[in-house]
């Protein structure tokens, strides 16, 4: 009978032969093999194996583009690590394995009074995916990103072994891990700060605005109140946009009870015919409509407020067959021509999407060496794939963000030019020293040019 160890490891290395898709469904880049260890101690051998550049460590595959991809090579799907390994109740320390998703943790701590420190806008991320793209949520002006909130990780290196990276030890490895789209290797387990609250409910309010200024104004006087601001915005407007500001806080114990909500599942992509400029453009003036209807203060759970997406599973097949890309870029406040600049461009292609959300990032110094959020605002919109029209769109969009001195984030990325990745992220160069030399990813390759 072969011992528990040898059993494990027929597993991990049968071959995997499913489709992997990041969340965009855009580029389609498959793996030449997908690993699947089951535990930690399947990880060495598996970095053992393999040649430069061969392997990237893959999450949920939430990221947009192919950041999260590794064409023509492998994958290390992590999902399989997902054991909550130790909680300090006296500090709120969590320690988990890296393929752990923030649902899993809310589901297990937030009935006893914990929450996340930081949330992107889906809950189905991995901690490990969490550090890889230093996520922000809408409390980046008060609590800066997900990076900010991890004390300590192991990270599985292919030429150093196990590496336990710190504040005290390997504390660059460390910042060069928080932001380093899984290029420094394979993290095992990390050391989170979870925080207290009362219970799942938000104290939200929904305010009405109908210029960038009067958003502007809405975000500074919400700073300082509110713990989570963000703003819905309906890209047919224009330079002058209405959209709709979500403000929130933890609020008290309601003493009710709470029962997670889970949606319906998009079954198929739906035909690429349904979205155009009308049905949007119909979808957003209803979207802002019922909005303003609902407009002041209300008492919600979290789910809703942070993640209204999640109750409809697999709603990416909303666009079609040939997927959709995501653009997120960040431009200086004082930039705020530049921005006008943008949201022009985007009305006059009439390509604009459902989902244009807005938010002022913070001014913490960024926790990682390739952190995206920085101080300005940054937007983020969907743009069904249509081929060449396009990429023409946002590659003058990113003239636009290239001039004002802004950048674009990776993990909603999927075509940006070598030239913009320079621009965005000039030091990357200093970063490159702490690469593990068995990564390497899609993304890495075409926006540097390196070949392994
Ligand atoms: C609806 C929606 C809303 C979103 N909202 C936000 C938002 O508000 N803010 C924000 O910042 N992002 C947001 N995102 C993007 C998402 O949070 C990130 O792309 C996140 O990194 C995805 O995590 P994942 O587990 O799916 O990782 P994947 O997408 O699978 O991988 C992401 C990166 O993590 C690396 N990685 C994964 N596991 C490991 C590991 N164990 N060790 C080392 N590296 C690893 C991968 O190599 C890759 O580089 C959103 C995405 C969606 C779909």
């Amino acid at each position: 009978m072969p011992g528990q160890s040898a059993v494990r490891k027929q597993l991990a290395t049968l071959p995997s032969t499913e489709q992997v898709l990041s969340w965009g469904r855009y580029p389609q880049l498959a793996p030449s093999y997908v690993h699947k260890p089951a535990w930690n101690d399947e990880v060495p051998e598996i970095l053992k194996g393999a040649a430069p550049g061969a392997l990237l460590p893959l999450g949920l595959g939430r990221s947009y583009g192919d950041s999260c991809l590794n064409g023509g090579r492998e994958l290390i799907d992590c999902r399989r690590l997902n054991r909550i390994l130790g909680f300090d109740e006296s500090t709120g320390v969590l320690r988990c394995e890296s393929g752990v998703s923030l649902a899993d943790i809310l589901d297990v701590f937030l009935p006893k009074g914990w929450f996340l420190p930081v949330t992107p806008g889906t809950s189905f991320v991995t901690v490990g995916g969490a550090i890889a793209n230093d996520v922000h949520g809408k409390n980046h002006h008060c609590a800066g990103t997900f990076g900010d909130h991890v004390r300590q990780i192991a990270l599985h290196r292919s030429n150093d072994g196990m590496v336990i990276c710190g504040s005290e030890v390997n504390p660059d490895m460390l910042r060069a891990t928080i932001g380093g789209l899984g290029l420094t290797g394979v993290i095992a387990w990390a050391d989170v700060q979870l925080k207290r609250v009362a219970g799942p409910w938000i104290d939200a309010e929904l305010v009405p605005f109908h210029t960038l200024h009067s958003f502007l104004d809405l975000s500074h006087e919400s700073d300082g109140r509110f713990e989570y601001t963000v703003a819905w915005l309906d890209c047919f407007a224009g330079k002058n946009p209405r959209g709709i500001f979500f403000r929130g806080n933890h609020a008290a114990d309601r003493g009710k009870p709470f029962r997670l909500k889970r949606g319906p599942k998009l079954p198929f992509a739906l035909p690429a015919w349904m979205l155009n400029r009308f049905t949007v453009r119909a979808f957003n003036t209803a979207y802002y409509r019922f909005n303003e209807f609902k407009k002041g203060p209300a008492v919600v759970s979290y789910q809703p407020f942070f993640y209204p997406l999640d109750s409809i599973r697999q709603w990416n097949l909303l666009y079609g067959r040939q997927g959709f890309l995501q653009y997120q870029c960040v431009i200086p406040e004082a930039k705020l021509d530049a921005f006008e600049e943008l949201l022009d461009r985007i009305a006059h292609s009439g390509m604009g999407s459902f989902l244009g959300v807005l938010k002022q990032f913070g001014s913490a110094p960024p926790a990682g060496m390739l952190s995206f959020p920085r101080p300005g605002l940054t937007i983020a919109l969907d743009f069904a794939m249509r081929g060449e029209r396009t990429l023409q769109l946002m590659q003058s969009l990113d003239e636009v963000v290239q001039k004002s001195g802004g950048a674009i984030y990776p993990a909603k990325d999927a075509r940006m030019s070598p030239a913009m990745f320079e621009a965005s992220f000039p030091r990357w160069r200093s970063f490159v020293p702490y690469i593990d030399p068995k990564m390497s990813s899609s993304f890495w390759r075409r926006v540097t040019g390196a070949q392994d």
